[in-house]
This record gives C-alpha cells, structure tokens and sequence, in this order.
C-alpha cells in the first residue's frame, strides 16, 4: 500500500482520536525511518521514548525472534524465565526491592496508586488515600490516572474522575508542605516533566520531597514512563537525584518497542500487593520480557555515559546558532525541550516532518527531542541539519 491508501483507510476505518502528522511508515533502519515510498525521516521521536534501542538492532530482533519461537505468552499462573530474569536485572541494577509488570504506563502507574493506597489503608485504615501530584504532571489515560495528571485540559468530559487527587504546584517545597495533610497517603512526581513541556524538578526540591514524604511515611512515588530506562543518562532518573523513592513505575522504552511497564518496589512496599489484589492477563510477556532483556544488556555504563554525551552535543550546537526563537534547552541525556520564542513548536515541529525529521512538541511552548538511545553522530548531525533550517 501506498501513503495515500494508508490514510484513506485510517479516514474510514479508524476512531480520530490522533492529531497525525502527514506520514506514513513502512519500516526503520538505525535512527531512520521510510515511507512507503521510499522517503527517509531521521527519527527524533522514537515512538514516543519508546523504541531506545533503534530499528532493525539485530541482536533485539534474534532475542525476540527466539522467544517467539518458543512461547509466545503465558499466563500469570505459571513461572518462566523470561519476566524472572528481567526483574532480576532490573533489582540488581536499581536496589528496589521486587517489580511487578504490567503493558503500558498508565496501567504501570495504576498500580503504583493502588499500592500506595493499599500500603496506608493496611497500616493506617480508611480516609488516608489521596495523593498529591504536581501542576502540569501527566501520568496517563485511565479515569484515574487523568485525575492524577495535573493539567485541567484532562478534566472534562469524563466525570466522575476518581476521587483523592490534589495538585501542587512543582518546585515550591511550602505548597507541598501546605497540602500533606493527615489524609495523603503519598505524593507522585515525574522528575522530568515529559508531557508537560520537559520541565525538569530542582534537584534540592526533590530531596526535601524525599525528606519530608519519609517522615510522615506518606510514599513517594515516581512516574518513570519517560525519564526511565537510559533516557536522561542513567537507567532510571531517580539515580541521578540522591533519592530511594518507594515505588517507581516505568514502561514506553523498557522493551524497545514492545507493549511493556511496571512497577518497582522498595523493601517497605514490597508485600503490599499479595495474591488476589492486582493482576494483569499480559503482564511480564516472555516475548516483550526477552526484548527488555537485551535492551537492558545493550544499556550498560557506557552506552548510558554516551546518551549523557549525545544529550550535550545536541544542546551545544542548537545554542551554537544563534537562533532568535529558541529559548531555553532543557532536559537531561535525550530528553530534550527546547521553548520557543515568538515561533509555534506545532508549526516548527510539521515543517520538520515535511522535510525529513521527525520531532515532538510538550506543553505549550515546547519542540521535544527522545531520539533512539543508540543514535549516531552521523543521524543526530543530519537531524540537527533540518531543525536548523525550520527554526
Ligand atoms: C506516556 C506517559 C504515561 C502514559 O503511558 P501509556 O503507555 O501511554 O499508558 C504516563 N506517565 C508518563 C510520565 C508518560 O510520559
């Protein structure tokens, strides 16, 4: 099929819940992507965070393929090695304690909500279970996790949303402070705000969330859908901030493009879910297990020490021009804002896409950048080439 037919049947056969760029792919190579007609894209977006380790990485393809060829899924009734090794390296690699897997971040962050409530209704009974979140957070699509997300956009339509969610503003430790009444039972940050426009927490106002969550034994949750899994420069950010959160949830780059997330746990929180409480049909399959496996071995020190480099370079040369409507560069490793002054990031980011880079937009003012982890110099100096020209 060509382009034109692939959008014709979309048209007719498909709910318009997407604002699509005007592309079709067919397949992928490195950090590059093609058109059906052969066009090529060098891929800034990785599928939103997800595909970390790039198209066509052979060694990904032969641990999937392998899988696939021995058992496709199984359910949560039996064990098997794929999920039991994954959760391994992954404690190993975190000091959390044990994990639990789920497909995708709004159900990883599901369950890390009904953990903190269950953990504070266990310990402390009833009318302890709200949970604070920030300003211009955002932690999914479900009732729940919209009532989590602090952006009033998300607020309509649905009603009722789930109740026991209240929004502080971010970076303001005396708001915080004001809100942890007797009935929160934990507080839900992502420490870099990925949809809200990469909006990174200051380290200090972390560790005194850190601090003041300890001593009132209130969880502190991390939302680690987008900042985790190598993306900001470690494998999770929360390594980078002196910080040992109760729960972390992860999910779009875990299995490189496979539907997988989940949570970790600390020692504290690490029985709070017991047999009967929380379960998901697809959760921890072995093929997306043995794809976050590799993805896992391909992230070693190095390779995470290179997306810190990479993460530099690109912030290096877009300062280097000069450009009158690029404000500040945010972001850590390749999770990259850059605002935008006197431009639209919705008009910047279509123009690339015209000419052959794919990039994102967050928040208001924003253009994002979460290119494959394994990106070359060779792809981020084409990329950066054509965000030039349309700056
Ligand atoms: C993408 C994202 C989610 C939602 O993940 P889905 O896989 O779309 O359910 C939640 N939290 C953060 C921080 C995200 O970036």
């Amino acid at each position: 099929m060509n382009s034109t037919e692939i959008k014709a049947l979309d048209a007719q056969n498909v709910m318009q819940t997407y604002g699509r760029f005007d592309v079709a792919i067919e397949r992928g190579e490195g950090a590059k992507l093609y058109s059906p007609e052969g066009k090529e894209y060098i891929d800034f977006s990785s599928g939103l965070g997800v595909n970390s380790i790039g198209y066509g990485n052979k060694k990904w393809v032969d641990a999937i393929t392998a899988q696939a060829m021995k058992v496709q899924h199984l359910s949560n009734l039996y064990y098997s090695e794929p999920y039991a090794r994954l959760a391994s390296e992954l404690t190993k690699r975190t000091g959390m304690k044990n994990v639990f897997f789920s497909n995708a971040g709004g159900e990883a962050n599901e369950g890390m909500i009904k953990l903190a409530r269950k953990y504070s209704f266990d310990k402390y009974g009833k009318n302890r279970s709200t949970i604070i979140s920030l300003v211009q957070s955002f932690h999914g699509r479900t009732i729940t996790t919209l009532a989590a997300t602090g952006q009033d956009v998300f607020h309509n339509y649905f009603f009722p949303f789930t109740e026991g969610f209240k929004h502080v503003a971010a970076n303001d430790i005396t708001a915080l402070k004001a809100e942890l009444t007797m009935d929160v039972c934990a507080v839900m940050i992502e420490l870099i705000q990925g949809e809200g426009g990469v909006i990174p927490l200051c380290p200090d106002y972390v560790k005194a969330v850190a601090e003041l969550c300890a001593a009132k034994d209130v969880l502190l949750l991390i939302d680690e859908v987008q900042t985790g899994i190598g993306r900001t420069g470690s494998l999770f950010a929360f390594q980078q901030f002196g910080i040992s959160p109760d729960v972390v949830s992860f999910a779009k780059g875990i299995a490189g493009g496979l539907p997988m997330g989940g949570i970790m746990a600390n020692e504290k929180c690490s029985t709070v879910l017991v047999p009967g409480t929380h379960a998901t049909t697809f959760g921890g399959n072995p093929i997306s297990a043995a794809g976050a496996l590799e993805v896992l071995n391909q992230l070693d020190d190095a390779a995470l020490a290179e997306v810190t480099k990479k993460g530099a370079y690109i912030a290096e040369t877009i300062k280097s021009w000069n450009k009158p409507t690029v404000g500040e560069i945010r972001g850590k490793g390749l999770m990259i804002g850059l605002s935008m002054k006197n431009a639209s990031p919705k008009d910047v980011a279509s123009a690339c896409v015209q000419n052959g880079l794919l990039i994102l937009t967050a928040g208001s003012d924003a253009l994002r950048m979460l290119p494959p982890l394994t990106i070359t110099y060779e792809e981020l100096g084409k990329g950066l080439e054509i965000l030039k020209e349309h700056l």
